[in-house]
């Protein structure tokens, strides 16, 4: 059976000025899939979710989120950025941070109402983070923020969920449960999630897509060294730690 693609791409290629960070991206993402990209910095991992969302117009190329122009589909697209939203300072509630997330469905000047607070309710409950929804924010640490964060995300009710580079605050030693957070989401939402860890993502996704300005591989979680050397233009070897053995790259 063929479903038609959550995400497609044809022939996208961006431009910041000179710089290219897209080029001839193909790429279609089936409903429920988790896919996970990686690629080295600068490969255009975020420039790609920044498309998706409609944020960035590309230069060449066609877009299609759930078959419309990405602007038009923005609602039904989640998105927790690479970049960290507060200051630790930042005088916000968990619940503050979550209802916030609505503010994209009804507009700003609104004001929440019950629906709202349900929404928001529920996205904290979803992510294990409602019993500190009167909390600071910035008291939390890395991995609880990162929840918070993709509650605010869920408040809209997305079909897609864009992760940016989401475990880079998290300590390893949480990223097990953050994991175990997103399998129980994935039972409703398409996610695409950027990574530069190619060992423990590829573990947990059903596909890989390998971005580096062009995509070389988007499939099989299983990826050859030939993959792996033509993103990362390094050379990679394959090691074994953990109970699952991981690819990662060779010291350059
Ligand atoms: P990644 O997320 O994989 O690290 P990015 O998508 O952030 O990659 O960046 C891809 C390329 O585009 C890099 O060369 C980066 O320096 C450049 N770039 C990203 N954002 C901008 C911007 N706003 N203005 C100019 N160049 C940018
Ligand atoms: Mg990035």
């Amino acid at each position: 059976m063929t479903h038609s693609p959550v995400i497609e791409l044809r022939d996208v290629s961006v431009r910041y000025g000179d710089v290219p960070a897209l080029e001839s991206i193909d790429l279609a993402v089936s409903p429920k899939e988790f896919l996970g990209v990686i690629g080295p910095n600068g490969g255009g991992k975020s420039t790609l979710l920044k498309v998706i969302l409609g944020l960035i117009t590309p230069d060449r190329g066609t877009v299609l989120v759930l078959g419309r122009a990405p602007a038009r589909a923005r609602r039904t697209v989640g998105y927790v950025s690479q970049k960290p939203v507060f200051q630790n300072d930042f005088p916000a509630s968990v619940w503050d941070v979550a209802i916030m997330g609505r503010a994209g469905v009804k507009g700003l000047l609104r004001g929440y109402d019950v629906e709202d607070r349900a929404a928001a309710e529920e996205a904290l409950r979803r992510v294990g983070m409602l019993q500190f929804s009167s909390k600071q924010i910035g008291s939390l640490s890395g991995g609880e923020q990162q929840r918070v964060f993709i509650a605010r995300a869920l408040v809209g009710k997305p079909e897609i969920l864009l992760l940016d580079e989401p475990l880079a605050s998290i300590d390893p030693t949480m990223q097990t449960d953050f994991y175990e957070l997103l399998q129980s989401l994935r039972r409703d939402l398409t996610i695409l999630m950027v990574s530069h860890d190619i060992g423990a993502i590829s573990v947990h996704v059903d596909t890989i897509a390998c971005l580096n300005r062009r995509l070389f591989h988007h499939g099989t979680r299983e990826l050859t060294t030939d993959v792996l050397e033509a993103t990362y233009q390094c050379p990679v070897q394959l090691i074994t730690h953990g109970p699952v053995p991981h690819r990662v790259l060779k010291e350059h």
